[in-house]
């Protein structure tokens, strides 16, 4: 009896060992983008972005977040809109509003074979709800933000289309402070953070250098339809549009010179192109 509860705990050890070493991801050579589908806004009044119906193509927004993973470390950027605790399991559409979803993030995180606990950095493109639904889940990450955004979060009495809620868990984690500039994440030049505000205080982006595919660059909502850019035209909410004009510009000179290309989020032209996590972009 003895024995046998001996070869069962050793039998025990074996198997939690490989499910510990499953559960840690091989590191990897070169960047890759995982693409998590956190489902989609729809219904949309294209008034709201300064656009007449008939101008826009698509006016429905996919629902879209990224892990970026580095030879050194991961970086999730954003984190859907409807919180996970909000899906039973079963699979069933879940709407909130304006925004339905069908996955959760974190199982779509775990395919791709992470855990949110072993997560290096997350940053936010910005506040508004439909980018922060999971960010409770990224807390023991690195939180990268703005001064100017970590402010407004955190204020007496935020404002806007936010929900304090989502996010209030990043008070407590450690945090890297931005002064609205831009920041070269592992400090090679293949992941920067490039401070864009103007849709909110301290809205930013990603530049992500890939070795196969180029550069890329994770737009946030900096634009939310491809009209927007080739109209120049700015949503009526924006916090500051002065701000969002000079940010764009900043942008797309950076663009020009780097040659990347323009992943606009909430784009669905855009999504329906790209592989979608456990496959990557590389
Ligand atoms: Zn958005």
């Amino acid at each position: 009896m003895k024995i046998r509860s001996i070869a069962l705990a050793a039998a025990a050890v074996v198997m939690l060992t490989s499910l510990a070493a499953q559960t840690k991801p091989a590191a990897v050579k070169t960047l890759r983008i995982y693409i998590f589908e956190n489902g989609f806004i729809r219904g949309l009044d294209t008034k709201l972005f300064n656009l007449a119906r008939e101008e826009v193509k698509e006016p429905d927004f996919v629902n879209t977040s990224y892990l970026i993973v580095h030879p050194r470390g991961t970086l999730q950027f954003d984190s859907g809109g409807i919180p996970d605790s909000q899906f039973k399991g079963d699979g069933a559409l879940v709407v909130e509003g304006v925004q339905s979803a069908s996955k959760p993030l974190l199982p779509q995180l775990a395919a791709a074979g992470y855990q949110p606990s072993g997560i290096t950095y997350f940053a936010l493109s910005h506040y508004h709800s439909d980018h922060t639904g999971n960010a409770n889940a990224f807390a023991a990450a690195t939180w990268i933000t703005q001064k100017a955004e970590r402010d407004f979060m955190f204020a007496e009495k935020p404002e806007g289309i936010i929900q304090p809620a989502t996010y209030n868990a990043l008070k407590g984690a450690k945090t890297r402070i931005l002064n609205d500039e831009d920041f070269d994440v592992f400090g090679d030049g293949t992941l920067r953070l490039i401070s864009t505000p103007g849709h909110t205080p301290g809205h930013q982006v990603l530049l992500v250098r890939l070795a196969k595919r180029g550069p890329v660059l994770l737009a946030g909502d900096l634009y939310h339809y491809p009209e927007e850019r080739a109209k120049g035209i700015l949503p009526t909410f924006e916090f500051n549009g002065d701000q969002s004009r000079a940010s764009r510009a900043k942008v797309e000179a950076l663009l020009k010179q780097t040659g990347a290309e323009l992943w606009i989020e909430h784009d669905m032209a855009t999504h329906a192109k790209l592989p979608k996590s456990p496959a990557y972009v590389e």
